[in-house]
């Protein structure tokens, strides 16, 4: 159905809240110069250390709803009920012009409309190795209150059930290795700079 020029060089990581999708994409992102992880836009303040165009693209409410009505992303979606997150077109097309294979790192809501836009792109979903390892890395990174972490386990319950909908699973056991295999299921393995 699709005519996108990227759908060949496209691979979407998902998975439940917690499991570790930004610690993995992060690590590809260091490791894997032949890998462009897809910088998003985001109504999120910026955390300390966070660098605009490096992390995210901050934008106001205003901004991002004019990029909305541009029909600037490929996909977007509030996220945990709160901020917005968007995939923007410009920059995918940008990378696969340049000959990268483009990973993006996006919440369940933005795979499913990846998917109806890119039907060929590859749908990888990350998955924890147990439930009592997600409730752990939830509560142990102690980045939200007991309230937040209530509602991101309910969430984690259904997120955990989209699983089927994706090509492929990968179990988060070791960030190297779900890395790994990652980049393997890309085309791009072997040659990580971390491995010298
Ligand atoms: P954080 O605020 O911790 O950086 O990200 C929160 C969540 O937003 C993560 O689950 C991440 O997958 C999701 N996210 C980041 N960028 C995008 C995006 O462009 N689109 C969608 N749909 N979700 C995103």
């Amino acid at each position: 159905m699709s005519d996108s020029p990227y759908a060949a060089g496209l691979t979407v990581l998902a998975g439940p809240t917690a499991v570790g999708k930004g610690t993995v994409s992060t690590f590809i992102r260091d490791n894997f110069p032949q890998v462009w992880l897809s910088v998003s836009a985001t109504t999120r303040p910026p955390r300390p250390g966070e660098i605009e165009g490096v992390h995210y693209f901050f934008k106001s409410p205003e901004e991002f709803d004019r990029l909305i009505a541009d029909g600037a992303f490929l996909e977007w979606a509030v996220v945990h009920g709160r901020n917005r997150y968007g995939t923007l077109r410009s920059t995918v097309d940008a990378a696969v012009s340049a000959g990268k294979s483009v990973l993006l790192e996006i919440d369940l809501q933005g795979a499913r409309q990846v998917k109806a836009a890119v039907p060929e792109a590859r749908f990888v979903f990350l998955a924890p190795p147990s439930w009592d390892e997600l409730v752990r890395r939830l509560i142990g990174r102690g980045t939200e209150t007991a309230e937040e972490q209530q509602r991101r386990l309910e969430t984690a319950k259904i997120e955990l059930a989209a699983e089927a909908e994706f090509d492929h699973t990968i179990i988060n056991d070791s960030v190297h290795r779900a890395a790994e295999e990652l980049v393997s299921l890309m085309g791009v393995s072997g040659t990580s700079v971390s491995e010298n």
